[in-house]
């Protein structure tokens, strides 16, 4: 089956060789420790709060303050993706925080543009009719001031042409403060970026209102807490903005219990677009087509809606017109007849 991720960050997705490689190199670890049981320790448990995981991206963040390794980890990831059938995917990332070691903004972008570039030239270096497509979605941090996220949003417009396709507000959502981020956001909008909002993750459903109402989001990363108001679920469905749904993240965070009480069902049945996405394949040892089986066997998915899903993970990209159609053509046809059987 092939799909498109549209919610996966860079710093929550590397291989697990390259977390050992570049750790040793950093010396954080002796060259005989044991690689495996290394990544083990770092990887995220049900039910950890949303802050103890986001505590965890110190780590890998610390370790990707080089050109070289940004660039390596998002070629890695795209080549990694389109193996998993990923056909389109949209990395994120904050670029203010790789510049601890004397990078800029713009290097630091650059290098994981070029990176993605990279990874799909490789991909597609043993399929050259196949297809494969990478853009970079730039994360303003909450508790950013609204002059850095304009510096963020400045760098994503200058960008956009050479693979920059939206921007996003991720990090702690007890920080969650849309007025602040509200003019920077419509800039980037009236610029042609796409802009998407984590909100519902760790916060209720006002924050997704919100997310809407005042930044503009035209998807929503999680959006669990919607599930829980139907004005919420109206809103998103009226407006048809796809919530980015992340199973093993959302189990991770504690933003459900369990999958068997995830509210991807309740979502789709108000009539709100949902596109599985992994969030974090390292954190969450995951990748899309594993987030696929997860939603058939322990959330409750019906083939319908893995197809829909798939589907509309073509049509909310961020990318023009007829690249999301050619991209729902492809999809459409790896869903098979399958896909018409009734149920
Ligand atoms: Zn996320």
């Amino acid at each position: 089956m092939l799909a498109s991720d549209l919610h996966v960050h860079l710093d929550g997705s590397l291989r697990d060789e390259t977390l050992v490689a570049l750790s040793r190199d950093a010396g954080l670890i002796p060259a005989t420790a044991d690689a495996e049981e290394f990544a083990r320790s770092l990887r995220f448990r049900p039910g950890m709060s949303l802050s103890s995981c986001l505590s965890r991206f110190d780590m890998t963040v610390g370790l990707l303050q080089t050109r070289r390794a940004l660039e390596r980890v998002a070629r890695e990831l795209v080549c990694d993706c389109y193996l998993d059938g990923v056909r389109h995917a949209e990395i994120r990332f904050s670029p203010a925080l790789h510049t601890r070691e004397g990078l800029s903004l713009v290097d630091a972008l650059t290098a994981v543009l070029r990176g993605a570039e990279q990874g799909v030239g490789e991909a597609l270096a043993s399929a050259p009719t196949d297809r494969m497509s990478a853009r970079v979605v730039v994360s303003v941090l909450e508790g950013m001031s609204e002059e850095e996220a304009d510096a963020l949003v400045d760098l994503a417009i200058g960008l956009a042409d050479s693979g920059v396709a939206g921007v996003d507000l991720a990090g702690d959502e007890a920080l969650f403060d849309p007025a602040r981020y509200a003019r920077p956001f419509a800039r980037a909008a009236e610029a042609g970026l796409g802009v998407t909002v984590h909100a519902g993750e760790g916060g209720d459903a006002g924050n997704v209102a919100a997310a809407v109402e005042l930044l503009g989001a035209d998807r929503i990363g999680h959006g669990v807490s919607a599930a829980s108001d139907p004005g919420t679920m109206s809103l998103l469905a009226d407006r048809n903005i796809t919530v980015e749904v992340c199973l093993s993240s959302n189990l991770h965070t504690g933003a459900v219990e369990s999958l068997g009480t995830h509210p991807l069902r309740r979502l789709v049945d108000a009539g709100v677009p949902v596109a599985l996405a992994t969030d974090n394949r390292f954190f969450s040892a995951t990748s899309l087509s594993r987030e696929y089986e997860l939603a058939i066997r322990e959330a409750g998915a019906s083939r319908e809606l893995v197809a829909q899903s798939v589907l509309t993970s073509a049509d909310a990209a961020f990318l023009p017109e007829d690249d999301r159609a050619a991209l729902r053509e492809l999809y459409h046809s790896s869903l098979g007849p399958a896909r018409s059987e009734p149920h």
